[in-house]
């Protein structure tokens, strides 16, 4: 995959396609002749590749470099204006969006307020008119290159959008989300791809999380699990570096187990008992009201938690063990590498220690012998690294797919 952590060091696995463009990035290459030997590949492949990115525009080739014996070799470079791409994470009223240039390479962020409830339609217009406004002056100072024309813009590649619910990634549709009114069987996908005249991916925000956390991490890691704890509990699963999905998109939903010390509190799936109802940030602030507390929202909880208030830190730790409860399970199946955890909730240390002990109690010694659990590390970013990698992985498969017309 191209989802390699460092642009200098591409997966043995990545594209050629995309490696060619992360060696030229790093300086680790520079004419098509560096490219066969770092690549071990042999250079009528070099070459044809290269000429379909340079086709799209996305390297260019001039200059000469210094000789090693022979003609001296053209120099590759990325072009400045070589491409970028979009990615958005949306949740209930706020999206993140992202610039990435094709190098995997983070541009600009910016969170813009966008309510889910007003429905498909108006959401991804926002998304689209923001997201035109962040690469305006940006994506050229990202596009990998200091040198870029003053005004250059680089040329939109792909977008790559997480939704707050389920997807059909074949289909690019959203299935029976629960708090998305307006969404179900809408083709996100297809209408943002008319509108962009892009490549488009939609994927569950956990999941884009999750490839965010995996590769972000510094060091190599092949198999994590990934937990959101947040007002909802989703989780997302990479399996020898791929996102598993499962058959029907449905892996890493572990918010529906049921657990035994939920008894029969009713869920928002309709059936009882769920993980959701007693260890995600909703069910800690409908405790704490049923005490009589003043709370509304996650984010009160995390602030009283905070404050060390004795009955909301209560909650928070008994959350935490819950929700350790079931990943071990998931760890003993799994034996990750790594358990990442992100969301509101996790940003609480007591509630990160309650699954942490869990964990090492009820794993098996060959489980948790060199486990990472820890806080997810890339914040509120993940979403959209995960988001952007995924589609700068997806445009480079096929430059030719993304010929520049001009
Ligand atoms: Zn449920």
């Amino acid at each position: 995959m191209a989802l390699d952590p460092a642009p200098a060091e591409p997966a043995a696995e990545a594209p050629v396609t995309s490696r060619i463009v992360a060696l030229v990035s790093a300086g680790v290459a520079s004419s098509r002749a560096d490219l066969a030997r770092e690549l071990g590949v042999a250079p009528s492949t070099v070459s044809g590749r290269v000429t379909e990115l340079i086709d799209a525009g996305v390297l260019d080739e001039g200059g000469a470099g210094e000789s090693r014996g022979g003609r001296r070799p053209r120099l590759l470079r990325l072009r400045p204006d070589g491409g970028h791409v979009l990615a958005a994470d949306l949740g209930g009223t706020h999206a993140r969006l992202a610039v990435m240039d094709l190098t995997g390479r983070l541009g600009a962020v910016r969170e813009v307020p966008i309510e889910v409830a007003d429905g498909p339609e108006a959401a991804l217009a926002a998304i689209l008119e923001e997201g035109a406004d962040l690469a305006a002056p940006s994506a050229a100072s990202s596009a990998a290159s200091s040198d870029a024309a003053p005004g250059a813009r680089s040329a939109l590649r792909g977008i790559a959008i997480g939704l707050p619910g389920p997807v059909d990634v074949v289909t690019g549709r959203v299935e029976s989300p629960a708090r998305m009114p307006g969404w179900n069987g809408f083709a996100v996908r297809d209408w943002l791809a008319e509108r962009a005249g892009v490549p488009v991916l939609v994927d569950n925000d956990v999941n884009l999380m999750a490839l965010g956390e995996h590769f972000s991490y510094p060091r190599r890691v092949e198999h994590s699990v990934t937990v959101k704890a947040g007002s909802g509990i989703g989780s997302g699963l990479i399996a020898s570096g791929r996102l598993h999905r499962g058959a029907t998109g449905a892996a890493g939903d572990i918010t529906h187990s049921r657990v035994s010390a939920a008894g029969e509190i009713p869920c928002s799936c309709g059936k009882l008992g769920c993980l959701e109802t007693i260890a995600s940030g909703a069910a800690i602030v409908r405790q704490l009201r049923a005490q009589g507390l003043d709370v509304t929202t996650t984010a009160d909880v995390v602030r009283r938690a905070g404050d060390a208030e004795p009955a909301v830190t209560t909650l928070v730790r008994e959350a935490g063990r819950h929700l350790g409860e079931v990943l071990c399970t998931v760890v003993n199946f799994v034996n990750p590498d790594a358990v990442f955890l992100g969301g509101a909730l996790s940003t609480l240390e007591p509630f990160v220690a309650s699954v942490r002990s869990q964990l090492y109690e009820g794993c098996h010694p060959l489980v948790t012998k060199n486990l990472v659990i820890t806080r997810a590390t890339t914040g509120p970013e993940a979403g959209v690294i995960g988001a952007g990698r995924l589609v700068v992985q997806h445009v480079l498969a096929d430059p030719g797919a993304f010929l520049l017309r001009d």
